[in-house]
């Protein structure tokens, strides 16, 4: 995480203890919906917490050297290929099948 990154990140967790304490002085001193919108709203620097932290990790994969991603895709694309049976199944999403392919039993016949 680069410096204003983790600058934005204490801030965000310095705002989410100003409004967990404020949440306390409600629930102790204040009205309850004014407690209840007050937790609420210490949440939301959490989550943005949470996003920059993802923001960061997306970007070090992107500009890093290895890219981890294309591997699972390249995984996932040869399991599809693998499991394809043969081309007429593949170019009729799995409907029909080649005259000489071992799963043949075509749906329509012509008539
Ligand atoms: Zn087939």
């Amino acid at each position: 995480m680069n410096h204003s990154g983790r600058l934005l990140c204490a801030l965000y967790l310095a705002t989410c203890g100003g409004l967990a304490w404020t949440t306390v002085l409600e629930f102790l001193h204040g009205p309850r919906w004014a407690a209840f919108l007050f937790a609420a709203a210490s949440l939301v620097p959490v989550i943005a917490v949470v996003r920059e932290t993802l923001i960061r990790d997306l970007r070090e994969s992107a500009a890093g050297p290895r890219r981890p991603a294309p591997k699972a895709a390249d995984e996932v694309v040869r399991g599809e290929l693998e499991a394809a049976c043969c081309e007429r199944w593949w170019t009729s999403l799995g409907r029909d099948h080649d005259v000489s392919c071992p799963h043949g039993m075509r749906r329509s016949s012509a008539a």
